[in-house]
């Protein structure tokens, strides 16, 4: 049996805890009845706790492994939370310069040299990244339809193709006339599917 996996349920004393084993092999003679029996007993005890001390050894070098994985990713997470808080620092800076900026330009043509000279401030600001709006791309010469398309998230187009600044029930629209449009099909589609006929 020396060397297979003991299972203590069916091993010879198995009922009995480490301690009274123990006892019983302490108060083993030559010329007890069961010496044999508690002998092996005794040989399957040691052997059973020698196997159960290697899976706990086992098991505990597991953890530990597991332990340092999950400490190293915790550091990770860490490091990554701070990166995140440092780009948001730079992100509230930018933004911050940017509106104290165009507070420079609206205070140089209300109390400075007034609109032209604004201007500069704005332009500056643009032409030191590269941001000045080339004329060969779509809308450069149209303010609004300019800010439609290219803010963050732009309105769905209108139905003309056209960038769009008025938004109603999911859809967008470019102008006031289009919207128009828009709202008065919708009206007659439902006037329409309410069915029924007095004639
Ligand atoms: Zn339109």
């Amino acid at each position: 049996m020396t060397g297979d996996p003991i299972d203590k349920e069916k091993m010879c004393f198995g009922h009995l805890t480490d301690l009274e084993m123990a006892n019983k092999v302490r108060m083993l003679y030559r010329d007890t009845l069961d010496h044999e029996a508690v002998v092996t007993g005794a040989r399957d005890r040691i052997m059973w706790l020698s196997q159960e001390n290697a899976r706990l050894i086992a098991e505990r070098d597991e953890y530990k492994a597991k332990m340092i994985e999950f400490s190293e990713k915790g550091k990770a997470v860490l490091k990554e939370r701070e990166k995140s808080k440092e780009l948001n620092k730079d992100f509230s800076k930018i933004i911050h310069d940017h509106v104290v900026l165009m507070q420079a330009a609206w205070i140089e043509w209300q109390h400075g040299k007034g609109a032209e000279k604004a201007m500069v401030w704005i332009e500056n600001a643009l032409i030191g990244p590269g941001q000045l709006p080339d004329e060969d791309e779509p809308y450069s010469t149209e303010s609004q339809a300019w800010y439609d398309a290219n803010k963050a998230d732009p309105f769905p187009k209108c139905f003309c193709g056209r960038p769009s600044n008025i938004l109603w029930m999911g859809k967008g629209f470019c102008c006031e006339q289009h919207y128009s449009e828009a709202k008065a099909k919708e009206l007659v589609f439902a006037v329409d599917s309410e069915g029924g006929h007095c004639d």
